[in-house]
């Protein structure tokens, strides 16, 4: 509660100069961390005048609290990062279905959830990561190549605890079914260089370190470390670029079931998914605008052009269960 007062207060200063009917304020809660959210928000209010609490925390921690909540939530918003979190929000009966024109009009089909109760606002893409003075882009193609001998004591991955672990996962399941996609990560397993890493940032520099030549991670993970080291001899490579394209996930929001003002919030997530917004979306974490009309930032751009999964996200909150025990049985840890 007392939280939830000092962030409102932070908002209501920076907004005071707009005069909006209480009424139509808008209260988002969020797993997304305040430098990534506040710029967002801080445009809407000026260009709606519609005011915007928030409440940030862990993703699992604000989801417990919206259930506690139930009918007397404050929260009229929903935002956090993976599609399996956003579906799990949803299979709890937390969000309300929202489908608009301008929605649909600027967020591709696979980028949100069929049924309408959450939408993607910016993708990520989960690629391979090598080194380059030890792996030559060639020999790379998929992330089901990486199962094969030729990797063996190469291949540094994520812990399987991890929900973005758990998407990609369902992806292989969804695409080659339960058998193939258990193949893949025995030979995954086979093939690693050491326990699976907590971090996407620990597989990079366990990759420049010498202990494995190739990983999976999160692209914008990729541009803070060359931010920092630009001459690290790191590069992305697009898997599957002539098959099923590059396994993406999304950072999304949905509006709640409970929402005291659904129609400011369906406002305001309107007004996420359009040109202004996308552009700050794609700038402030180096991930791609979920719009496919806004161009990627150039930093990102310079990574290259790729050919994304389109598979609906659905589908990896859907195969989630299946995933997660998947891996317990091929000893993926
Ligand atoms: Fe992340």
């Amino acid at each position: 509660m007392i939280k939830i007062l000092i962030f409102s207060l932070l908002t209501m200063g920076s907004i005071a100069a707009v005069s909006a009917a209480d009424d139509e304020s808008v209260t988002v809660y969020s797993s997304r961390k305040e430098h990534l959210i506040k710029p967002l928000f801080d445009a809407f209010t000026k260009e709606t005048g519609i005011k915007v609490d928030y409440l940030t925390g862990t993703g699992g921690a604000l989801i417990e609290r919206l259930k506690l909540e139930g009918k007397n939530t404050k929260a009229d918003m929903f935002m956090t990062v993976d599609a399996g979190n956003l579906w799990y929000i949803g299979s709890q009966g937390l969000f309300q279905a929202v489908q608009t024109q301008v929605l649909k009009n600027n967020i591709p089909n696979h980028l949100r959830d069929p049924k309408g109760l959450w939408t993607g606002l910016s993708v990520r893409a989960r690629t391979l990561v090598y080194n380059t003075e030890q792996v030559n882009p060639s020999e790379l193609s998929t992330y089901a190549d990486l199962a094969l001998p030729k990797w063996e004591g190469r291949l540094c991955l994520r812990t399987s605890k991890k929900i973005y672990t758990k998407s990609l996962v369902a992806s292989l399941i969804y695409h080659h079914g339960e058998d193939k996609a258990g193949d893949i990560i025995s030979g995954w397993v086979n093939n690693l260089a050491a326990t699976p890493n907590a971090k996407d940032s620990h597989i990079m520099n366990a990759i420049l370190s010498g202990q494995c030549d190739v990983g999976l991670v999160n692209t914008y993970y990729y541009g803070r470390l060359m931010a920092k080291k630009p001459n690290s001899p790191l590069k992305l490579f697009w898997a599957n670029q002539n098959t099923t394209g590059v396994h993406v996930n999304i950072s999304g929001a949905g509006v709640t079931k409970y929402a005291k003002n659904s129609k400011s919030a369906i406002k305001l997530l309107e007004w996420l998914s359009g040109t202004k917004a996308q552009v700050i979306y794609g700038s402030l974490n180096k991930e791609y605008p979920a719009n496919q009309n806004i161009a990627s930032d150039e930093v990102v751009s310079a990574w290259g052009a790729f050919k994304q999964d389109d598979m609906n996200l659905s589908q990896v909150g859907i195969l989630q269960a299946t995933a997660v025990k998947l891996m317990q049985k091929k000893g993926y840890r």
